[in-house]
């Protein structure tokens, strides 16, 4: 951290979980944050999926410091075990940790940062460079203007980036066309949505737990509107692994949901694609009011909706003027990868890890939270909680940086064994 910039604040992106978990810390250790949230509220993209019940409870959900914070004021802590959804989280936790007034002061909403740069330094300029304070520029209710900062955490989220259906990473032919009839992320099927489901056919793409809970709620549709007709589609070969989570797995919920998953399926409640590699998007019938999926030389039974349950992508745009350091593959710091990389890694631990593998070749800049992760599936709110706790400890003391454990397979170095691992969420 440079001397002469010591005057200026962090910089926070984002006020999801881990950026008001980020404000907050910074706060305890005397250090001074300015947080910017596009939304109007804080925690707009949960508030996206507020109707989805989560699988961690309470206990991993509230950052331990935050809850110091919050208990002077009368705030009550949910009950530890219990599931919050979506919604709950934000009006029993971040809600009340936002109107805090010492993190209210410090918060803009309706705040977007477009862009992030090093003063006077685009990306290829070296000279002088890391003394150069950050430069943001936001874009709220009074207009553009930049902002300077001594360091910048990047809290931003991958829920304004779902990726699409296409085989090949990129939009199948006709999907962006079809884009009206196709939900994604998590659609409210049993509630605000549930007329664009309701006694229609339906495929779902995606073999993960956001796959798993679109057809739980399409099931609960259909037991009421039996006409509801469900299609689902995955890469895989075969649908073998639906229980992936082990019998003692510290998320109970979500091995649950595993498990019914795998009962309906047994039970015929879904008609299942294997080997689905979408190509084209063909609409059909009176002004394409129907959709037909083409996957390699298969055509599917035409659908009335599509749910893409096929995750989320980091956006990458707004650090482009800065060195940022990210593996190729997995979107995420480099360091980091080889720990969360799902190409080596079924959903199962991940080890604690913080500043150490979240460092980049621009000093001060983070990428936190679930953007940290990139294109990786796992992430918790527990991690993102103790990478805060690392990367201010950093900002504090450069010293104070401590190398991650390897829990498994794929890298060893000494020093891992005792520290410990924790679950992650698929
Ligand atoms: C359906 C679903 C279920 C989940 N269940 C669980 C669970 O059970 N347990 C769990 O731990 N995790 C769960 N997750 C993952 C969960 O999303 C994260 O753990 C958590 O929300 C990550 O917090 P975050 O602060 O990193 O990002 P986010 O919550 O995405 O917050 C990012 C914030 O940044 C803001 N923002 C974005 N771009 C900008 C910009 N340019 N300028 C200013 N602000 C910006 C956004 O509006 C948002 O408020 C679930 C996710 C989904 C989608």
């Amino acid at each position: 951290m440079q001397d002469a910039n010591s005057h200026l604040p962090i910089a926070i992106i984002g006020a999801g979980p881990i950026g008001l978990s980020a404000a907050v810390n910074l706060l305890a250790s005397g250090l001074e944050p300015i947080t910017f949230e596009s939304g109007e509220q804080v925690g707009e993209h949960l508030a996206r999926w507020g109707h989805v019940r989560m699988f961690s409870p309470w206990s991993y959900n509230v950052d331990p410091v935050a809850a110091e914070w919050l208990t002077p004021t009368g705030w009550q802590a949910p009950r530890a075990d219990a599931f919050p959804t979506g919604a709950e989280l934000l009006a029993d936790y971040l809600q009340p940790l936002a109107a805090l007034p010492e993190i209210a002061s410090r918060l803009h909403t309706a705040t977007r940062v477009t862009h992030v740069s090093r003063l006077q330094h685009d990306v290829l300029r070296s000279n002088g460079r890391e003394e150069a304070p950050f430069v943001l520029r936001v874009s709220g209710p009074d207009g553009e203007r930049d902002v300077l900062a001594r360091a910048v955490i990047d809290a931003s989220g991958t829920f304004q980036c779902p990726n699409g259906i296409g085989a090949h990473g990129i939009p199948a032919l006709g999907e962006l066309a079809a884009a009206e009839r196709i939900a994604y992320g998590v659609p409210d099927i049993t509630g605000k949505a549930r007329d664009d489901y309701a006694g229609k056919t339906v495929l779902v793409v995606g073999g993960g737990h956001s796959a798993f809970n679109a057809l739980q709620d399409l099931v609960s549709l259909a037991e009421q509107n039996p006409d509801t007709r469900i299609l689902w589609g995955v890469r895989s070969a075969t649908l073998h692994n639906v229980i992936r989570s082990p019998k003692d797995d510290e998320l109970q919920e979500r091995r649950a949901l595993e498990v019914r998953i795998q009962q309906w399926l047994e039970d015929g409640r879904f008609e299942v694609v294997t080997n689905l590699a979408i190509e084209a998007i063909h609409p059909q019938g009176e002004q394409g009011a129907r959709l037909v999926v083409e996957s390699g030389s298969q055509r599917l039974p035409a659908v009335d909706r599509i749910i893409a349950a096929t995750g989320f992508r980091p956006d990458l745009a707004l650090l482009s003027e800065l060195r940022v350091s990210l593996d190729p593959a997995t979107q995420s710091p480099a360091r980091l990868a080889p720990l969360i990389d799902p190409n080596q890694h079924s959903c199962g631990s991940v080890p604690e890890h913080g500043a150490a593998e979240l460092t980049h070749a621009e000093p001060g800049l983070y990428i936190l939270g679930i953007k940290s992760y990139g294109r990786a599936p796992t992430f918790l709110m527990r991690t993102g909680y103790r990478q805060v706790k690392s990367v201010v400890a950093a900002l504090l003391d450069p010293d104070a940086v401590i190398p991650a454990p390897v829990c498994g397979a794929t890298r060893s170095t000494a020093n891992q064994a005792s520290r410990q691992c924790e679950p992650s969420c698929g």
